[in-house]
């Protein structure tokens, strides 16, 4: 099987985000980046996969820059066997960013699993995989929490409102993963030394944004607390503002 990982890298979740001065974007200056979290899941699942399969190969591709080396050289480690960085000019928004992921998928010869993260916790669209499948012609399942291949077929299992759904269905398809579909392992050592000689490559190409942000603005400042009793004693004011002032009860 020919299988595909999607990968970004966003802004570390413990970092402050700062509203850059345009409005539209956020200051890159001192903001750490880290692997998108969902990604680690999907990578992980495809390496899963590849084990179950032998002679199956796991390619990541990121749209970025450079500075996405040291976490390919990471997904190397873990058991993939190629990365590839596609570079391209200008403003993305997801549709560009799926466009670039499906040409340059199709151009390294197609795929039979694609594997995304449900969502990059940056912009949180959650649009990419959904996109990507329809400009591959390939079916999707989404928001993975289980996932269970012999090779031809599989049964997936999404989290949903209340339970749980099973969607069966062959390859190829486009998955995006979820928290908890598996545990993320660590590369070794040795790993790390033999992922310096697996290809790192790196590719343009063009897309156009179709959407542009015209605005952000960070969340509505919290109003203080207030301590309005201690003990039993606080329990008749809470209520009351509860019900009173809140109004929620
Ligand atoms: C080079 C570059 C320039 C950009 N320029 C702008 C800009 O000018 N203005 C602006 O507002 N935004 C810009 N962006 C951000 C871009 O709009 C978002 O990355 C894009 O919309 C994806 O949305 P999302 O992050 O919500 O991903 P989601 O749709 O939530 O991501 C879901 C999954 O898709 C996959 N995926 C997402 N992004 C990538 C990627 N880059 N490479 C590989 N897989 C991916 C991952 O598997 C991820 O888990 C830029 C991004 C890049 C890489």
């Amino acid at each position: 099987m020919k299988i595909t990982v999607c990968m970004c890298r966003v802004p570390d979740t413990a970092t402050r985000i700062v509203i850059a001065a345009s409005g539209t974007s956020i200051e890159t200056q001192g903001v750490q980046y880290i692997v998108n979290p969902f990604d680690e899941f999907a990578l992980e699942e495809a390496i899963k996969l590849k084990e179950k399969a032998p002679g199956s190969t796991v390619t990541v591709f990121t749209v970025g820059k450079d500075d996405a080396q040291k976490d390919l050289k990471t997904a190397l480690a873990k058991g993939a066997d190629a990365a590839v960085i596609i570079k391209a000019d200008g403003a993305l928004d997801a549709s560009a960013v799926a466009r670039l992921l499906a040409d340059a998928i199709t151009a390294a010869g197609g795929t039979d699993a694609v594997w995304c993260g449900k969502q990059s916790v940056e912009d949180d669209a959650a649009a990419v995989g959904p996109m990507l499948a329809a400009l591959l012609d390939l079916p999707c399942v989404t928001r993975l929490v289980g996932f269970e291949s012999d090779g031809a077929t599989f049964k997936a299992t999404r989290e949903i409102e209340g339970g749980r759904e099973e969607i069966g269905g062959a390859f190829p398809c486009v998955f995006t993963a979820d928290k908890g579909l598996n545990k993320p392992r660590q590369a070794g050592l040795k790993e790390i030394m033999a992922a310096g000689k697996k290809p790192l490559t790196s590719t343009t190409g063009t897309a156009a944004a179709a959407t542009v942000v015209v605005g952000m603005a960070p969340p509505a400042e919290r109003p203080a607390g207030r301590i309005v009793g201690n003990g039993a004693a606080a329990v008749a004011p809470v209520i009351d503002l509860l019900r009173n002032e809140s109004k929620v009860i």
